[in-house]
């Protein structure tokens, strides 16, 4: 099955129990100031949620764009390492806004699954929060699911990707257990049920999570039963095509093939070999999705805010192209084949082809201006130092300021070569800078604005990076 059937069928089943189809919506949040980017399916619904805004129905489904790079939810250092994380990637979802509860929300899912998709019962794992008898029930009783395949998860474990099943869309209002649904990729594939030590592994692959929204938290931390209790779902397009397509990896499926002979396409037009299974090629593939919606929805390359991160996704996807040869721009060129392969689903994009394809094109040409000269001074840098050394901040510094290299960029080629950035003396020679920008009278102060909103970047943010954003 394909990726745009996979999708079609999924909307086309929740629409057969009463949801109305919803198209996505932008990756820019309209009703959130507080949120850098889409990074969820119920993003859009989050004032019906809270019972502010109403909408003509009760039931909703939808495939949403969403992007994870910058935020809350940051997975742009976890692509090119695991095999289903992604910077941009589709949600499929199914809402509820106080109609139906845990007893459905757990049968669709599961009729889905097994039903329409046809996946066999018995690779299929799932987790409820500790406390939740009922959704623990639903599945051993109802569903049949039996009890070696039904894990029970506390919130905060602390694992590196850690399974908390107790959601909260901030620290007060709605908020409660979910249940997970992980498949079993199968011995080949290292990795745990979750809940074990090896749970960061992808033999077991978590699906989709449903969320039941069931208490309002006041300030005071207590937990307040909500009338009406609401269903909140996300399942990842990619990860259940992989699935249905009998592959490990999500940069396996049809839609991830295409991109990334798109881009060998590319390299290889530039007089450089290279194997289709090349990590670099992957990023790249995933890359030029999230940098292509990012500029249907908006937002421009630039020094601050979402700009900035923009620039980041950009400057990695082109850094990965260096990697394997390429000397001058090639990523733009991939925004055809991204129509080619989701132009139908979100004619929006199609529609804004040409335009993506060459504000893309134009920072491509500004980084490949410095990229050689801050490579070589990074190749260098890094050869002097011991295996599993730290890059001095001064360089790093030199390199963003100078060669236009991201800290994180930096900090990825480091890790590629199993050494670290000092990061800490990378914002204090970026102080000393301001400083003594400052001290000469020098008041630049639209770039270092600018500069000032990178730093803060890098560390935490939504609030703060959004502070300094022009939206
Ligand atoms: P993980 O634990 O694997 O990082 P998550 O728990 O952070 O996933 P949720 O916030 O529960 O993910 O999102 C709902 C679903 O969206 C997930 O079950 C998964 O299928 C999909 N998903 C989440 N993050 C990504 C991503 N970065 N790339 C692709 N799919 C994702
Ligand atoms: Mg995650
Ligand atoms: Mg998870
Ligand atoms: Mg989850």
């Amino acid at each position: 099955m394909k990726v745009a059937d996979i999708r079609e069928k999924f909307l086309e089943f929740f629409a057969s129990k009463g949801h109305t189809i919803v198209p996505s919506s932008s990756l820019v949040p309209g009703n959130d100031p507080t949120l850098l980017f889409t990074n969820s399916g119920m993003v859009q619904f989050k004032d019906v949620f809270t019972g502010k805004d109403k909408r003509p129905y009760t039931r909703a489904t939808s495939s949403q764009r969403s992007v994870r790079a910058g935020g809350k939810h940051n997975d742009l250092e976890n692509v090119g390492y695991t095999a289903r994380h992604h910077t941009f990637f589709e949600m499929l979802g199914n809402f509820s806004f106080g109609d139906y509860f845990k007893e459905n929300a757990i049968q669709y899912a599961w009729e889905l699954l097994t039903k329409v998709y046809g996946l066999p019962a018995e690779k299929l794992y799932v987790t409820v929060y500790q406390e939740d008898d009922e959704a623990y029930n639903i599945w051993n009783k109802q569903v049949g699911v039996p009890v070696e395949r039904i894990i029970r998860i506390g919130d905060n474990k602390g694992a590196r990707y850690a399974s908390d099943n107790f959601w909260q869309m901030a620290d007060t209002g709605p908020c409660g257990p979910c249940t997970e649904i992980f498949y079993d990729h199968g011995p080949d594939v290292w990795g745990g049920p979750p809940g074990s030590a090896e749970e960061d592994g992808d033999r077991y692959i978590e699906v989709w999570n449903l969320v039941f929204m069931q208490f309002d938290r006041s300030a005071d931390g207590v937990l307040h039963p909500l009338p009406k209790p609401c269903v909140d779902t996300g399942m990842g397009l990619e990860r259940i095509a992989a699935v249905l397509q009998h592959v490990h990896s999500n940069y396996e499926i049809d839609l991830f093939q295409a991109l990334i002979k798109a881009a060998a396409r590319e390299i290889t037009a530039q007089g450089n070999l290279v194997e289709l299974g090349n990590n670099s090629l992957r990023v790249i593939a995933d890359h030029i999705r999230a940098c292509s919606f990012l500029v249907v929805d908006g937002v421009i390359p630039g020094n601050e805010g979402r700009g900035y991160v923009l620039r980041r996704i950009i400057r990695r996807a082109i850094r990965h192209g260096y990697k394997l040869g390429c000397r001058k721009p090639f990523f733009n060129a991939m925004v055809r084949d991204l129509v080619a392969e989701m132009g139908e689903a979100y004619p929006e994009l199609a529609k804004a082809a040409a335009q993506v394809q060459s504000i893309l094109k134009a920072e491509e040409e500004r980084f490949f201006e410095t990229i050689e000269n801050g490579m070589a001074i990074l190749d260098s840098a890094l050869g002097a130092l011991p295996a599993g050394g730290t890059l001095d901040g001064e360089t790093a510094f030199k390199l963003h300021d100078t060669y236009g290299f991201p800290l994180d960029l930096t900090a990825d080629v480091c890790r590629e070569r199993e050494m670290s950035v000092d990061e800490a003396a990378f914002d204090e020679a970026m102080g000393k800078q301001k400083q003594q920008a400052r001290a000469a009278g020098k008041f630049k102060m639209d770039a270092d604005l600018a500069y000032s909103g990178v730093a803060t970047e890098f560390k935490g943010y939504d609030a703060l990076e959004l502070s300094n954003a022009k939206i």
